[in-house]
């Protein structure tokens, strides 16, 4: 397609407000670029908010999944049970150990993983459960966590979608033995790039915030600030995942604006689900627990029942509408690693097939005005008159 659309409206467009450019340009001119008091200040109010006793800022969810995994003890050999239906970084974490990602299917009507499916991939090699909330919307943590008590395994919360959701009202952040959050230009609360690891345990936080900076005892802005020594030592092989001053100046003023811009969220997915849930074209998502939901992402469901297209070129003729949508996620076991690598094979997992065949996720963010909302539905009405069968 050539044919350029005027105003075209994104996927996704960040929130950035003054404030926002002020705490940057603060620490700019503050002669401190890097990991320095303003991480220290958001990995504070960062717990807080969540409800954490502990939190350490790293510069990507795959990082905070990373240290996770590897705090924990997964190692090589180990296997760590994760949904298929999720992103690449909740198993390429995993190989990252050696070990190996074993994946399940969704309920059958939901993007949740099975939690019989869980128990039933469960080895004695197995060492951690990686569950997804997806979306935003928390998984059925009592049974997962019931689940790995009973079978003495690590659960590391893949939060990248859930900031802020609660379950059964309580924020996710505390709930795990480690939750971990992204703040990747897409997600509900962004520094660029950016991730989170919170948890009620001050060893685990211990070693996530060592190995989270080559390895080393102690911080370099301590080691460069008027108290520090230059003297350090090194205790292990560590990573290269901290978060700069710059990044967390910008986390703490996106904080404070995190649950209004969720409420902005929550009015786009209410506008969506009143005007498409009328349309026998589409499936919306349950506002049930809308509440508690972070509202990450809106996905609706194609009914090739009703329509002669299927959700493919649905995205393509919204795009010719100057609409973007996307796709989340293609499950992981359709994809050449896993099944080069892992034996993986299409059709070993049909929920989660079922589902990715016919979803799409709408645009949903805080600044997206209600004419904006319309002009979708509009869109998305259009096509479902002229493609009917
Ligand atoms: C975005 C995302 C990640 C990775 O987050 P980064 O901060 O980009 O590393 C992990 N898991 C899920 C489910 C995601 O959507």
């Amino acid at each position: 397609m050539t044919t350029v659309v005027q105003n075209f409206l994104p996927f996704h467009r960040a929130s950035v407000a003054e404030q926002e450019k002020r705490a940057v340009l603060d620490v700019l001119e503050s002669g401190w670029l890097t990991t320095g008091p303003r991480v220290r200040e958001f990995e504070a109010a960062f717990a807080k908010y969540v409800n954490a006793s502990h939190a350490v800022a790293v510069n990507s969810c795959t990082a905070a999944l990373h240290l996770a995994l590897a705090a924990v003890g997964v190692a090589a050999g180990d296997e760590v049970v994760i949904p298929t239906m999720t992103f690449a970084a909740t198993g390429e974490v995993v190989c990252y150990l050696n070990a190996k990602p074993v994946l399940v299917d969704c309920a059958s009507t939901s993007y949740h993983m099975d939690v019989d499916e869980v128990a039933r991939a469960i080895t004695p090699r197995t060492k951690a459960v990686i569950p997804v909330h997806y979306a935003g919307e928390a998984c059925d943590l009592d049974a997962i966590l019931a689940l790995a008590r009973q079978r003495g395994l690590k659960v590391i919360e893949d939060a990248a979608h859930a900031l802020p959701t609660s379950y059964k009202g309580q924020v996710i952040g505390s709930i795990g033995d480690i939750t971990c959050f992204s703040f990747y230009a897409t997600k509900t609360l962004t520094t660029g790039e950016g991730g989170m690891a919170t948890t009620q345990d001050a060893d685990l936080a211990d070693r996530m915030r060592i190995l989270s900076l080559h390895g080393i005892s102690r911080d370099a802005w301590k080691r460069y600030s008027a108290e520090g020594s230059w003297r350090y030592e090194i205790l292990e092989a560590g990573y290269k995942y901290n978060l700069t001053d710059l990044q967390a100046a910008l986390g703490l003023a996106q904080l404070q604006r995190c649950d209004s811009m969720r409420d902005e969220r929550e009015r786009v997915a209410s506008l969506y689900s009143n005007a498409l849930g009328r349309s026998d074209a589409f499936q919306v998502p349950s506002m049930r627990n809308s509440n508690s939901h972070a509202w990450h992402l809106y996905v609706i469901r194609v009914n090739e029942d009703v329509l002669r297209i299927g959700r493919d070129q649905v995205i393509t003729e919204l795009k010719q509408r100057g609409i973007g949508s996307s796709v989340h996620f293609i499950p992981l076991h359709l994809h050449a690693l896993y099944r080069d690598r892992f034996g993986y094979a299409a059709g070993q997992f049909p929920n989660a097939e079922k589902l990715f065949d016919n979803s799409m996720s709408l645009p949903i963010y805080p600044d997206m005005t209600d004419n904006e909302v319309t002009r979708v539905v509009g869109a998305l009405l259009d096509i479902a008159r002229k493609f009917r069968r």
